[in-house]
């Protein structure tokens, strides 16, 4: 594959039923089903009987929570585990992780500001570079790595989540919001404000339209 930059990988090798038949699951491995059930402890996976075997790939069920939590602006993880269905699958490059999983939120409706409940649901498809083949030789750059034999899924997920927060999040489509002027919430009743028709927005054309009609009033004067 050209470099470890996944934005340069072709795009069906991020799809592994669209790769080469080489780079397919063994089927032998369908045989340890009971690994579906395998938990992830403390976010970390163990991988050593993945490294160097391309093909060869185990299923992992996600439920813990992200310490510290997540949150944006508007949004944030509940501290609710995170859950989903993981696959860890070996590849040339070292560890490529996909699946789904999704989060309880709590989101401030950018609007009118009240806080609702949601969920954040992410599908990930993100490489853990293996030894050797970390070859960008930075120490700063944002891949993730293999450590040793175990790759740590926490940063990865605090990604992924972050990115799935909403960053305008409405408690509903057609939310009224707040009165720019006393505050009160439109969503239960007009305010007072309504009833002055006049928006404070034309205000300055308002005077402007008063200092026009005072100036032609003016050469009228000196006649
Ligand atoms: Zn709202
Ligand atoms: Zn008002």
């Amino acid at each position: 594959m050209p470099g470890n930059n996944w934005e340069n990988w072709p795009f069906w090798y991020h799809f592994p039923w669209s790769r080469p038949f080489g780079l397919r699951p063994s089927r032998t491995n369908r045989k340890n089903e009971k690994e579906r059930d395998a938990r992830v402890s403390n976010l970390t996976m163990s991988v050593a009987e993945l490294l160097g075997h391309p093909g060869e790939y185990r299923d992992v069920r996600l439920s813990e929570p992200l310490p510290g939590g997540v949150r944006t602006t508007l949004a944030r993880l509940t501290g609710d585990p995170v859950s989903g269905d993981l696959r860890a699958e070996s590849v040339i490059e070292g560890i490529l992780v996909t699946g789904d999983v999704s989060g309880a939120t709590v989101v401030q409706c950018a609007r009118c500001l009240k806080e609702f409940d949601s969920r954040a649901d992410v599908e990930l498809c993100e490489l853990y570079v293996g030894p050797g083949h970390d070859l960008s030789g930075s120490e700063t750059d944002d891949t993730y790595k293999v450590t040793g034999t175990e790759i740590n899924l926490e940063p990865m997920l605090r990604d992924a989540m972050t990115l799935a927060l909403p960053l305008n999040p409405l408690c509903r489509a057609d939310c009224k919001g707040l009165c720019a002027q006393c505050g009160a919430d439109l969503n239960l009743g007009d305010c007072s404000c309504a009833e002055d028709e006049t928006d404070p927005r034309w205000a300055p054309l308002e005077t402007l339209k008063a200092r026009l009609e005072e100036e032609t009033q003016g050469p009228a004067r000196s006649a």
